[in-house]
């Protein structure tokens, strides 16, 4: 199975987005065919900023200008237009990091002859070839628009498929389906081009952009033909409405690839090899729990998956990654997940309405029907459980998982395991284990994450001590010590507010990472953070304990790197620690 995709446009992104998420698919941007978008430089950057902001899905793509662009025309000038926007929309692709543009051949059928065919496609290849080579890194598909049949887009794929990988024919189902030509010559004549289909409903004589199922296309038919032909094709549902996207992926999902039973095992091993390769480019972790949630949904053919976290100390699970659902959370020991965790054992139901485990209440709030589940804990290296995979509804005749489901769910089982298990170590590598604040380590990725990009605009740091801590330990023992240090440092956490990040520098030594404070408010904050640590009281086992801290402040500079300005920050510490201590120092004398 390609990757699916799902027309996106800026005005409602995070609509998209969220549909997008919640059904693994990509996008195809639909904000820059028109001209008055492509000559608009601030417009254009202002949309790419809207995807920047939300992220762009892997493996999406883009429509590209369409409106009257005729790289064929017997018109120079209309050419050069036309070159122009094609131009135009590969640069703004490659901003976006898109796979690949489409655009439509735009051939009159009514003039078709042997004259115009090939003018047709000499011009169109030997501008295409121009921008294949000038483009490496980004696709270019052509899409049957008015096309009557196959044999212009056979012609120049002919030309242009074996010598450019980036070269590829966009199908049009339905543009197809309503063309004099049948369905089955268009396949056959380009299934070994078809790199992406555009898929969506029409009543077979006008190009209506319906939702699957809504209209007379035979999508059973479509569906033979995309697991015989077309399997490795990514996939658009070309409709703009959020309502039909979601009813066209349900429908896909239920009435089209459910029929296509088991996976064969070529297929299975292509379907492998297509994660693995997307996974390979992935380095974000919910993106590649997804894309692992989701390659186990598909080898065992499941209607939903998801991927269950334990997080042990807040004593519950919750989803990674949900597919055809949201984020859910439940308590520790409950559910089927939690018979699966706490008992470290593999879950196979066939009527969950029977078991005593599941709870129907879900289902019942939703008016989803659970006729099967497959649950399987993850383990760590060690072979602790710290997780678990669950797969609802087995589609096709079956309706039951089998023990060769088991197999193949523990494929994708195993690297959610080993993929989880990384991303929790190098969390818990960035944080310190007594006051949960984050170490030096941690200090560092904040830093250039999210501290080094505002520092034009003004950023500070506050570095600060415990005075005389050795006494602490002195006096009252190392425990009463690390008390005192949980004490500061949830002291420190409250007083930031979420405008910076504390971090445990070393021994009783912390660092506070004001990105979006310039020194004066800074200083303003570590007088505020000393009367209040002087004020407060640290009770440990009846006693009362009464700290004082030393703090420096300082700007941070651009030209500087994190060690030199830390440095800097520390002369002032110094500087208070010298010259009194409990005191704030924000400048040099
Ligand atoms: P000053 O005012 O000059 O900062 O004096 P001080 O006593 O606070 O500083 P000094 O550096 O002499 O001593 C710091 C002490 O902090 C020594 C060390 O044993 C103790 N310490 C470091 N880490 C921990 C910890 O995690 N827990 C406890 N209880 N003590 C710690
Ligand atoms: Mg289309
Ligand atoms: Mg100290």
């Amino acid at each position: 199975m390609g990757r699916m995709l799902i027309v996106s446009r800026a005005d409602q992104l995070d609509a998209y987005k969220q549909l997008a998420e919640e059904y693994s698919v990509g996008f195809e941007i639909n904000d820059f065919f028109a001209p008055e978008v492509l000559d608009d430089e601030d417009k254009v950057n202002f949309i790419i900023k809207q995807y920047e902001n939300v992220g762009v899905p892997e493996g999406s793509t883009m429509h590209g200008a369409f409106y009257d662009v005729v790289i064929f025309s017997e018109d120079e000038k209309i050419r050069a237009i036309a070159k122009q926007r094609m131009e135009q929309s590969l640069s703004i692709a490659e901003r976006l990091h898109v796979r690949a543009v489409i655009f439509h051949t735009n051939i009159t059928p009514m003039l078709s002859g042997e004259v115009y065919n090939q003018s047709v496609i000499d011009k169109t290849c030997s501008y295409l070839e121009e921008l294949l080579r000038s483009h490496p890194d980004v696709d270019i598909y052509m899409e049957n628009m008015f096309d009557a049949d196959p044999d212009i887009l056979v012609q120049i794929s002919k030309k242009l498929f074996d010598s450019y990988s980036n070269f590829g024919i966009c199908l049009d189902y339905a543009h197809a389906s309503i063309s004099p030509t049948p369905i089955s010559k268009w396949i056959k004549a380009l299934f070994p081009y078809v790199k992406h289909i555009h898929i969506n409903d029409n009543d077979l004589q006008r190009d209506l952009h319906w939702a699957l199922g809504d209209g007379q296309i035979d999508w059973e038919l479509f569906g033979y033909y995309y697991a015989k032909y077309l399997s490795q094709c990514s996939l658009l549902i070309e409709t703009t409405e959020i309502d039909r996207q979601r009813k066209s992926l349900n429908y896909l999902r239920e009435q089209v690839f459910c029929k296509n039973e088991e996976l064969l095992a070529e297929n299975m091993l292509e379907q492998i090899f297509h994660y693995m390769t997307q996974l390979a480019d992935e380095k974000g972790f919910t993106a590649t729990i997804r894309l692992l949630t989701d390659m186990g949904r598909t080898l065992v053919n499941s209607e939903r998956a998801s991927f269950w976290y334990w997080d042990k100390k807040q004593q519950q699970y919750w989803t990674l990654a949900a597919l055809g659902s949201g984020k859910i959370v439940v308590p520790e020991g409950a559910g089927i997940v939690g018979a699966s965790i706490v008992n470290n054992e593999i879950i196979r139901i066939d009527d969950p309405y029977q078991d005593k485990r599941f709870n129907p209440e879900v289902d019942k709030e939703t008016g989803y029907v659970t006729k099967s589940i497959l649950c399987m804990p993850v383990t760590n290296t060690q072979g602790n459980v710290i997780g678990a995979y669950q797969a609802i509804n087995k589609l096709g005749k079956e309706s039951a998982f089998t023990e060769r489901d088991v197999k193949r769910l523990t494929l994708a089982a195993i690297y959610c395991g080993k993929t989880l298990e990384s991303h929790m170590l190098y969390h818990e590598a960035q944080v310190d284990q007594l006051t949960g604040l984050k170490n030096r380590r941690g200090f560092y990725e904040y830093y250039s994450d999210v501290v080094e990009p505002q520092l034009r605009r003004g950023a500070s740091a506050i570095m600060c001590d415990i005075d005389f801590f050795k006494k602490v330990n002195d006096v009252y023992g190392h425990n009463a010590g690390d008390a005192v240090l949980v004490h500061v440092s949830d002291i420190l956490v409250d007083m930031l507010k979420g405008r910076g990040e504390a971090i445990r520098w070393g021994g009783e030594e912390f660092v506070l990472l004001l990105p979006e404070l310039k020194e004066e408010e800074a200083a303003k904050l570590a007088e505020d953070i000393r009367s209040r640590v002087e004020a407060s009281v640290c009770v440990y086992e009846d006693i009362d304990i009464h700290i004082t801290m030393s703090f420096g402040v300082r700007g941070l500079e651009e030209e500087k790197n994190a060690d030199a300005n830390i440095e800097a920050v520390d002369m002032r510490l110094y500087k208070a620690k010298t010259t009194g201590r409990n005191k704030v120092v924000a400048a040099d004398e």
